[in-house]
């Protein structure tokens, strides 16, 4: 296992389309072990592969205390949801940005396991947030992209802000 390197925001790779996965082998299984450690190594809840620069439809999310409830899922569909949560949302590859975001409250996923077994799950509260947050990774969605038009503006000008004072 190997803790890879985060893409930061404003990376084109962010930014990309993904791939669907259709082989289940070793070089599958080591890049989901690499995405779980930057994840762990970042205090992440969830990373999805682009963020570490595979153009691959595969997220990681962990929203457990103790890191102990690890999920993995390849080729992620949302196939149902319901309700509206708001939630204060952060991202790896934006470091340090944090603001609320509207969701659904409840979502079905439908994914693949590391070994291509379907499988399906029903998820509420952060989980849903954070699967959504991941699922939007794989089609070139960030959260500020899901803020108002105002505060999407600030978040802008926060960014300029930052890149000037890294001068
Ligand atoms: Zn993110």
């Amino acid at each position: 296992m190997a803790r890879r390197e985060l893409v930061l925001y404003p990376d084109p790779r962010l930014r990309q389309p993904t791939e669907k996965v259709s082989v289940f082998d070793t070089s599958l299984h080591k890049l989901l072990d690499d995405m779980s450690q930057t994840m762990y190594a970042s205090r992440g809840i969830g990373l999805a592969a682009p963020q570490i620069g595979e153009a691959l439809r595969i997220t990681v999310v962990d929203i457990s205390e103790d890191k102990t409830e690890r999920l993995e899922l390849i080729n992620p569909i949302i196939t149902d949801s319901s309700g509206e949560i708001s939630f204060e949302e952060g991202c790896l590859s934006i470091p340090e940005y944090r603001d609320t975001v509207v969701r659904k409250e409840l979502i079905t996923v439908t994914a693949q396991n590391r070994h291509g077994e379907p499988f399906q799950i029903e998820a509420e509260g952060l989980l849903a947030i954070c699967l959504q947050h991941e699922i939007d990774h794989l089609e070139g969605i960030l959260f500020i992209d899901r803020l108002s038009r105002i505060r999407r503006d600030m978040f802008k000008r926060w960014f300029k802000k930052r890149l000037k004072d890294e001068e």
